[in-house]
Formats: structure tokens, C-alpha cells, sequence
């Protein structure tokens, strides 16, 4: 027998917790950790960050950088800490992991020698563009 009101269906059927990322409903840490994996976003470029052939400290700033880890002063910011934010090198911008290795007026001047170097134009606007 069911009852039945305007929003809520009461069913005579004994509610239980159901896992939807297994097959049988249950949660392990197996179906967890494969669940945590999925929602992880691939990451391509490792194996050029991690080479054996870099020493592990440029690796590891490296690999920070990339998924916005470094402990600038804006993420500092935003984690609570009160700063007043400015970029050590410039003192003009705030500073932020881009700003450092982007848009900084020596971050600009270096990568502009290094390209040329190379007698390549980088162009220092995004990370993407960078890459490019
Ligand atoms: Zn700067």
C-alpha cells in the first residue's frame, strides 16, 4: 500500500543508502578512489615537468605554477591572510603567479631574450598564448 500526498510518495519499501558509482550500490574505497580519479582533470604536460633531466626543485615550482599552487600574495588574499599586495620585483602590480612569471616588466624582458635567443616572439598575454 502507498500512500500519497501532493509532493511526497511514501513507499512501504525500507529506504537505504545506494553508492550510484558501483554496480551493487555499494561504497569501498576502490569505487571512492575511482570516483576521485575521474573528477581529476588529465594532466598532459607531466612527463615534461617531471623529467629526470630537470632538477626536482624546478620540477616541483614548475608543477605549482601550473595549477596555480605557488604561494603568491593573492592566494594568500584570498585565503585570509591580510597583505598588501605588490609585486617584490616591480612594486607596481599585484602579485600573482602570472604577474611573476607573465606580465612582470623583467618577466617580459627575460622571456623576450630567451625567444629571441631562438629568433622566436613569444607572447607573454596568457599562458596559452605563451605555449603557443
Ligand atoms: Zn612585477
Amino acid at each position: 500500500m502507498c500512500f500519497r500526498n501532493d509532493r511526497i510518495t511514501i513507499s512501504p519499501v525500507v529506504d537505504s543508502l545506494v553508492w550510484a558509482n558501483s554496480r551493487d550500490g555499494r561504497v569501498s574505497c576502490k569505487t571512492a578512489y575511482s570516483q576521485f580519479l575521474r573528477d581529476i582533470p588529465q594532466v598532459v604536460w607531466w612527463r615534461d615537468v617531471w623529467s629526470r633531466f630537470i632538477p626536482h626543485s624546478r620540477s616541483a615550482l614548475t608543477w605549482r605554477l601550473m595549477l596555480n599552487r605557488l604561494p603568491t600574495e593573492d592566494l594568500l588574499c584570498r585565503s585570509g591572510f591580510q597583505l598588501a599586495s605588490r609585486c617584490s620585483i616591480c612594486g607596481v602590480s599585484s602579485e600573482s603567479a602570472d604577474h611573476l612569471f607573465l606580465h612582470c616588466p623583467l618577466a617580459v624582458a627575460l622571456w623576450e631574450a630567451v625567444f629571441s635567443a631562438f629568433q622566436r616572439r613569444v607572447s607573454t598575454e596568457t599562458w596559452q598564448s605563451f605555449f603557443l
